[in-house]
């Protein structure tokens, strides 16, 4: 009897899955179903023993996609009974201030998501209909919620409420709630067994620099401040949305320029950031090749991606009254030595700093043997941890 835990991810036409065995946590396949809902056939990737390979599907729907997987399990032998699948965990992106942690499915818990959905609205009503795909075609099993938010629910009131009428958090529950928690958690996790340290014995920075970016301050083993807000907007600049801007802007270019709200979002989410002020790429490895050429508009979107972080690194330094442990993780993170060797540039004074050879292989541990801090890249790994999550909730 085989005891395998899927970790599930759907977005708006895409449904990603890992599927692992426990308790050895092996990875046994995973897999990308896309184009969901774009035509009657979705296209899936999947790799099994190594292997790549992809499908056409026939099907417009997650609930298709979920049918198929279900078949394609059985059809390649990776079970031999659906009954050998013992839990489902699905990222969750807003479980708003009822999800101090990650939680099994039951009616309850499913209503207080749909109820988060005006705070995600993008991602929230997606994650459901990926939940309901599997209670219909899984019925009898256990499936649990893991959401992006509830690593930052130990953040302290001062660093979540804003400075606006407090009524405002009361009554319309406007706050700080932050984003990436699975991701923060994980390499956080990871980085201290690697440094044989208990986690709760590190003030630790953890730079999620991907396409969308944000940074923890880890005290005690909890998060205690983190970038994004309130929405997945605020904080650092990122791919192609702007992070923290004047707010007046929003108002001045409303009133003046006559700009619509919805105008206004899509300029913040998927016209600025990199994007916006490289005028080349939201991709940071076209952004990075033209900064090496001299390319003036590539040079100042560098230096005001790496500026931000160094900046919050300082910040969350103040936060924790200094720091042992800098990790960057993510699509950039991991693997742009530049945007790290810059963000840690002049951080010295804070006993961070970069062996550049160590830093261009990509070394695990790259900072320099006299440095204070310990610095590492530590590759995220958000599905093995809502399968660990998964697996220790069905457990209890
Ligand atoms: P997300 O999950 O937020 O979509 P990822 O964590 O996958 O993002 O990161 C994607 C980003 O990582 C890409 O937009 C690209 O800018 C960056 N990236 C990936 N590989 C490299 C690389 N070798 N060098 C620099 N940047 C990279």
């Amino acid at each position: 009897m085989k005891d395998l835990i899927i970790a599930i991810n759907s977005g708006s036409s895409s449904l990603k899955f890992q599927i692992y065995q426990f308790p050895e946590e092996k990875l046994v396949v995973k897999g990308l179903f896309e184009r969901i809902g774009l035509s009657e056939a979705m296209d899936l990737t999947y790799s099994l023993a190594d292997k790549k390979s992809s499908h056409l599907v026939i099907g417009t729907t997650h609930e298709d996609a979920v049918r198929f997987l279900l078949r394609f399990l059985i059809k390649q032998h990776i079970v031999s009974d659906l009954s050998e699948i013992t839990g489902v965990g699905h990222r969750v992106a807003h479980g708003g201030e009822f999800f101090p942690g990650s939680c099994l499915i039951d009616s309850d818990v499913l209503e207080k998501i749909k109820s988060l959905s005006h705070l995600a609205p993008l991602h929230n009503p997606i994650n459901i209909m990926g939940i309901e795909a599997f209670q219909k075609n899984l019925p009898n099993c256990p499936q649990a919620a893991v959401f992006d938010t509830s690593f930052h629910q130990t953040m302290p009131e001062e660093n979540y409420v804003y400075p606006l009428p407090y009524t405002l958090y009361k009554e319309e529950g406007i706050r700080r709630f932050g984003f990436h928690g699975t991701s923060h958690q994980y390499v956080a996790t990871e980085a201290s067994k690697t440094l044989g340290k208990k986690i709760e014995e590190l003030k630790i920075v953890s730079c999620h620099l991907g396409n969308g970016a944000s940074i923890c301050a880890i005290k005690e083993g909890r998060s205690v401040m983190t970038s994004m807000g309130f929405t997945p907007l605020a904080g650092l600049m990122m791919g192609t949305r702007c992070g923290d801007i004047d707010p007046s802007i929003l108002t001045y270019l409303s009133r003046e320029k006559h700009m619509s709200i919805e105008e206004i979002e899509k300029m913040m989410n998927q016209d600025s950031g990199f994007k916006g002020v490289s005028l080349i790429s939201s991709d940071t490895r076209d952004v990075e090749e033209a900064y090496k050429k001299g390319e003036p508009q590539a040079k100042l979107a560098m230096n005001m991606f790496c500026g931000r972080v160094k900046q919050t690194i300082g910040a969350y330094a103040a936060e924790l009254g200094g720091i042992d442990l800098l990790i960057f993780t993510a699509g950039i993170g991991e693997n742009s030595a530049l945007i790290r060797q810059l963000s840690c540039e002049g951080l010295t004074f804070l006993g961070i700093t970069i062996d550049p050879e160590k830093n261009q292989q990509n070394h695990s541990i790259i900072n320099q043997e006299a440095g204070q801090a310990v610095v590492m890249v530590v590759p995220t790994n958000e599905e093995l941890m809502i399968v660990r999550e998964t697996n220790q909730l069905i457990e209890q």
